[in-house]
This record gives structure tokens, sequence and C-alpha cells, in this order.
């Protein structure tokens, strides 16, 4: 199934993880050339690739637009099923509680990120949403794929952010 299902951006021989950690970040610098906190998703299921985005929230002018959400929506629609069973979800920063809730919510399998978010991380830094002991469903969760990367671009944004602001 794996064979006939090649993802952009496909490097041989490059770990699948760093792959589409490396297709978040693109997302990712995509959000922050439109002025949008960089923050970029990917979900995976079987070897596909069937949701990719970034953060709108400026640009649709909704506060719920997190690259994770419009990632899940995309997934959903493309399986024609609100359970993601089975999918994997790659973000360059750690999610949002409301990201984190979502991800339970549509039962994915596992959440990779590549820096924490230390004031509002919604899986290991501050709210333990996406593996809480007592919830049904729990992700398994994998951390620092890319980190400095990730984290060099959020860096830059808030930067320049200050910059602009000063
Ligand atoms: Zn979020």
């Amino acid at each position: 199934m794996a064979n006939n299902q090649v993802n952009s951006g496909t490097l041989p021989g490059v770990d699948p993880g760093v792959r589409y950690m490396t297709l978040a970040l693109r997302e990712a610098e995509a959000a922050a050339a439109e002025g949008e906190v960089p923050c970029g998703a990917v979900i995976v299921l079987n070897g596909r690739i069937i949701g990719r985005a970034h953060n709108q929230v400026e640009t649709l002018r909704d506060p719920t637009a997190h690259a994770e959400i419009l990632a899940i929506t995309q997934a959903a629609a493309a399986v024609g099923d609100w359970r993601l069973e089975g999918a994997d979800i790659y973000v360059t920063k750690e999610p949002c509680p409301m990201c984190a809730g979502a991800m339970v919510l549509a039962r994915l399998r596992k959440l990779i990120f590549g820096v924490r978010d230390p004031i509002r991380g919604g899986a290991v830094s501050v709210f333990p949403i996406v593996a809480h002991p007592p919830s049904p469903h729990r992700l398994e969760i994998q951390e620092g794929i890319l980190e400095a990367e990730c984290r060099a671009l959020l860096q830059e944004f808030f930067r320049q952010r200050r910059r602009d602001e000063a």
C-alpha cells in the first residue's frame, strides 16, 4: 500500500519522521510569510498525507484556525470519518489545550512535535491533555524532532514582531 503512495518531499534514506516534520516546518514558514505565528501540522495515515496546514488565525480572523485544527478537519474530510484512528500528527510546536483536545477527540494515534511550549503546552509542558490517564483515548507522544529548526523559526518570528512594535 505504501508503495504507490509517494509523498511530496520524499527524500530517499531520510527518516520518515524527519521528512514529515520538514513538511510541517515548510507549513510553519508559510504561516510566518503571511504574518501568522509560525506553526505547521501534517497528518499521516498509512504513509499517506491526509492533512497539511498552517496557522491562519489572522487570515481567517478565526481564533480556532490553528494549524492542527485545520489539518484535522482536512484529514477527516479525506477519509470521510471523524475517527482518525491509526493516523499520526506532526506539529512544529507542542499543541495548545484546544488542539490537544481535538487530537484526543479525533482519536489520533500519535503526536510528534518539535519544540515545547512552556506557556500553554497541552501535551507535556503545562496541561497533560494528550495522554491524560483517565481519558478513554490517549496518544503516544514523541518530541524533539527538528527541535532546533522549529524553535529558531518561532524565535525569529517573535524577534521580528518585537522589532516591528518598537
Ligand atoms: Zn492550538
